[in-house]
């Protein structure tokens, strides 16, 4: 018995050592497993938020320009096809409303701010369009309207998004004016010389575009001669320092603020030598050196020395391009919408009908747009069908005739 009970206590004690040592391994095989998942997961984080930009720079940079502003844009564009719905609804018709769009400015950000004009259709009433436009806050969240009636033949509505106001409605039963000639559109197409075979189908659509090409990308030249043999608008795709800069984008041949002038001077005549047939140029990028107004000089009076006309794509609302190209007297224009800021079909589609509408309005819209397939594809079935409607336009031809339509001392035809 005595010696079965020892046998009894030797085996617990080997039980009990197993245990022991038992309890000591799980927690350190548990710690390690979640030290491994941690520099998994760490690694993970890395090298993903690492991927794309090294995908892009070996398939060709999909960053075309900074869209700091676009988000608010889009939301404006997306209230602006709410209001057209609800007019279609009020049986108000297209060519009964206008609109003209200012760029505004909020928390460094710019926004279109609208001012739509409405001749009032006779049988609509004030409750009925108050009605109408209170709906629209169940479609879009922070929509806040205020609405006033000054007289009973006037009204006016404001439209607030989360308190900023991006629309001012005008109703008098006032027959608004009535442009006779054919708007013109003015259509680039920027950041081209990475690709051939999206040229091609570029000119297959038979729409006078303007095509941009950057600096020294492998088929800048290549891209140059195909399309003067099509005799198409040739111009340089001047790549200029953006804000985010150098995370945001280095394009080769870019024009810094960093540069002493003699050095960006040189740097700007390379540039212009190295595309040839340009009859202008337009900014790619250059949301932080287009609000430098010396630098912005030095750049202008080279174009203009070269005979060159000047678009600037208003990577933002600061710049001062524009302004110091007119009063140097270089011919020039600045881009009204980007087609494609961002690449979904709806957006696009969006601001095609706020292209439409502005170019009904001002007469004249210039539409900066990039070769992205999705883009071509709306340009096919957006912009095609409306040859009948308007006046497709190089920009040279654009800046033309509003040369000509000043020297016949008319007003000029866009007051911006
Ligand atoms: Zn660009």
């Amino acid at each position: 018995m005595a010696t079965r009970q020892k046998k009894k206590k030797t085996v617990k004690k080997t039980r009990r050592k197993g245990a022991k040592s038992k309890g000591l391994f799980l927690p350190f095989i548990f710690l390690s497993a979640i030290l491994f998942i941690t520099v998994l997961g760490v690694s993970f984080i890395y090298f993903s938020k690492k991927a794309p930009h090294k995908t892009i720079s070996h398939k060709r940079v999909l960053i075309y320009e900074d869209f700091s502003q676009i988000p608010l844009e889009g939301i404006v564009f997306n209230i602006n096809s709410l209001i057209e719905q609800e007019f279609t609804k009020l049986g108000i018709k297209s060519n009964q409303w206008q609109e003209k769009s200012v760029y505004k400015k909020w928390q460094q950000k710019s926004y279109p701010f609208i001012e739509i004009q409405v001749k009032k259709p006779k049988n609509l009433t004030w409750s009925r369009l108050k009605t109408s436009l209170v709906s629209l806050a169940q479609k879009k969240e922070g929509l806040s309207f205020q609405f006033s009636s000054p007289s009973a033949n006037k009204w006016e509505v404001y439209i607030a998004w989360h308190g900023l106001i991006t629309h001012h409605l005008n109703f008098s039963p006032f027959v608004l004016p009535k442009i006779e000639k054919k708007p013109l559109v003015a259509i680039i197409i920027d950041d081209l010389g990475y690709d051939l075979s999206v040229v091609q189908q570029l000119l297959d659509l038979n729409i006078p575009f303007s095509y941009s090409i950057l600096p020294y990308l492998p088929y800048s030249q290549k891209t140059a001669e195909i399309l003067k043999n099509h005799h198409a608008e040739i111009m340089l795709h001047l790549p200029l320092e953006a804000n985010g800069h150098p995370r945001l984008n280095q394009q080769p041949g870019m024009l810094l603020l960093s540069m002493p002038p003699m050095v960006l001077k040189k740097q700007l005549e390379q540039d212009l030598g190295s595309v040839p047939y340009i009859k202008g140029v337009n900014n790619h990028m250059g949301s932080k050196f287009t609000q430098n107004k010396t630098y912005m000089e030095i750049v202008l009076k080279e174009i203009k020395k070269r005979g060159l006309f000047f678009v600037d794509s208003l990577t933002t609302n600061g710049s001062v391009a524009y302004q110091i190209a007119r009063r140097m007297g270089i011919p020039s224009v600045k881009r009204d919408i980007f087609i494609d800021a961002t690449l979904d079909v709806a957006g696009m589609k969006q601001r095609i009908e706020a292209l439409k509408r502005w170019a009904k309005s001002k007469g004249e819209v210039v539409a900066i747009c990039h070769p992205h397939l999705t883009t071509l594809m709306v340009i096919r079935e957006e912009l095609l069908p409306l040859t009948a409607e308007f006046r497709f336009v190089t920009v040279s031809e654009l800046i033309t005739h509003n040369q000509l339509a000043a020297r016949m001392s008319k007003p000029a035809t866009s007051p911006f």
